[in-house]
């Protein structure tokens, strides 16, 4: 047995294959190990699927290597390389504060990249400490874990340490390294950085170990290129309408925020709406909306041209072919991404069929409720339970109106009321991670050291269809507020 296939006494088991990239993709890395690290959460149950020991994790080496001050054996630390559009610029980046420890092998075989985000400065840190700050790592904790119950692809949270130490941003506040779980960190932005930077080779060498990592089906395809874009193009059009159909806002939609493998990734300004408004922007930075809720799919679009563009010199030798089959692939995303929504939204009404009017018999409810300012979850589930509480929608004429058609509409298909029932309790959570309760979670973990509201509140939303009691409290509405919610980059 050689080194790397040995697992530590945590459970760690580390290959960097994509350290086998050529050199231009990553740097290798020292550690910068924190003052005095202590665990504050960690995420049981994905340690367990990962293969790690939870006891073991917990002790002086377990927590030493998840703060990046010791590595376990096996384990080649990296920094990756990538470029991104950031609203719209064009820049070169790279992990500026994140350590790839490695590639866990799972005992199930499969392969995820642990990631230490806040472990210290990097080549590509720029003007950056390369550090992070405890409230915004526990903000991706929740709200990571919250997306991955809802069903909807993202990097996970194994754990939270603080650091002991200060970072400095407008005040000096508790510093703190997650470690991201992922398929993989492969993003539009490392294509990008391969095509303007790289040879051709080196993009082909980066494309076929994209294919082998998370396309094993390419093997039999004629142009295994096209195949990858295709997949990406599915993968995000999947993932952006279940970002629709929960309210999820992402915030930073960057190409460097685009993984190629349909995760959801980078957690910062991102928040779920309560009020159903289409134009919600929360990030403080997004001044003219380019990231606002009812801009998501065409943003989505707008990132995968980019990556099509990347893959030009894969695609056909001759550079005409290369873009019709570009814009072959990139014109199905619209397409993709309406059958998906129409579908999660129709699971949200019950309805098992497809009709001709649905998408404006969907937009006539969701006018309604914008109009009267209601809230989008609570909504769905007013209907699934069929409790309507007397507000505002619910005694207008539009929503009396639509309610019947809905009627006539669930009276037409096959299936019982009952199933329908069923269908909706699936398909609409009876709680998201609302603002102010993840601020209320934040509050008490940064001002009392007291993690315990955070552990209720990742409890609830650990099942969202469960329908709990124990769920209720936390779907109640924040008090009315003239200001709205704002989200920070969290850097
Ligand atoms: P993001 O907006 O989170 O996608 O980050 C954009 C870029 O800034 C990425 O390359 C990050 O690694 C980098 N970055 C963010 N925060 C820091 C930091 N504190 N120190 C160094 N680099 C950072
Ligand atoms: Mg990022």
């Amino acid at each position: 047995m050689t080194e790397i296939e040995k697992r530590t006494k945590s459970g760690w088991k580390l290959e960097n294959s994509y350290a086998q990239l050529p050199e231009l993709f990553f740097s290798s890395l020292d550690l910068s190990p924190v003052f005095h690290p202590e665990l504050v959460i960690l995420n049981y149950s994905l340690a367990e699927s990962l293969g790690l020991d939870i006891q073991d994790l917990q002790d002086e080496e377990g927590v030493a290597i998840l703060a990046g001050n010791q590595i376990p054996d096996g384990s080649s630390p990296i920094a990756q390389a990538y470029a991104g559009h950031q609203f719209g610029y064009f820049t070169t980046l790279g992990d500026g504060r994140a350590m790839l420890i490695g590639e866990q092998i799972t005992p199930q075989d499969e392969r995820f990249d642990i990631q230490l985000k806040g472990s210290g400065r990097t080549p590509y840190s720029r003007h950056g400490d390369g550090r992070a700050v405890l409230g915004p790592m526990l903000r991706e904790y929740i709200i990571s874990e919250a997306m991955h119950a809802l069903g909807i692809a993202t990097t996970r949270s194994l754990a939270v340490v603080t650091t002991g130490e200060s970072v400095i941003r407008e005040t000096e506040l508790p510093g703190a390294v997650l470690t991201r779980v992922a398929d993989s960190h492969l993003r539009v932005g490392t294509f990008q950085y391969a095509a303007s930077l790289g040879t051709v080779d080196d993009l082909k060498a980066l494309a076929d170990y994209t294919l082998q990592r998370h396309f094993p089906d390419s093997n039999t395809v004629e142009n295994p290129y096209l195949f990858l874009l295709e997949e990406v193009i599915r993968r995000q059009a999947d993932l952006i309408a279940k970002w629709q159909l929960v309210g999820f806002v992402h915030g930073v939609m960057n190409t460097d925020n685009m993984t190629i493998s349909g995760e959801t990734i980078d957690y910062g300004p991102c928040a779920f709406m309560d009020t159903y408004d289409p134009k919600t922007v929360f990030s403080s930075i997004d001044t003219y909306g380019r990231y606002a809720y009812n801009n998501q799919p065409y943003i989505g679009l707008w990132n995968l041209a980019r990556f099509a563009e990347t893959l030009l010199p894969l695609l056909h030798e001759e550079k005409e072919k290369a873009i019709k089959l570009s814009k072959g692939a990139v014109s199905e995303f619209i397409q993709l991404y309406n059958q998906n929504w129409l579908s999660g939204m129709r699971a949200k009404l019950g309805i098992f069929n497809a009709e001709l009017g649905d998408r404006s018999f969907m937009e006539r409810l969701l006018g309604a409720m914008h109009k009267y300012g209601a809230d989008y979850t609570n909504t769905f589930l007013a209907l699934t339970f069929d409790k309507f509480e007397d507000t505002t929608l619910f005694e207008s004429e539009e929503f009396l109106e639509w309610y019947d058609l809905w009627q006539r509409r669930l009276d037409r298909q096959e299936e019982s009321r009952d199933l329908s029932r069923r269908l909706m309790k699936n398909s609409n959570p009876a709680l998201i991670p609302r603002n102010h309760r993840v601020e209320e979670a934040l509050e008490a973990a940064e001002e009392r050291e007291d993690y315990s509201v955070m552990k209720r509140f990742l409890d609830a939303l650990s099942n969202p269809y469960a329908h709990s009691i124990g769920q209720i409290k936390y779907s109640r509405l924040p008090e009315p507020s003239a200001i709205p919610y704002r989200t920070f980059c969290g850097t």
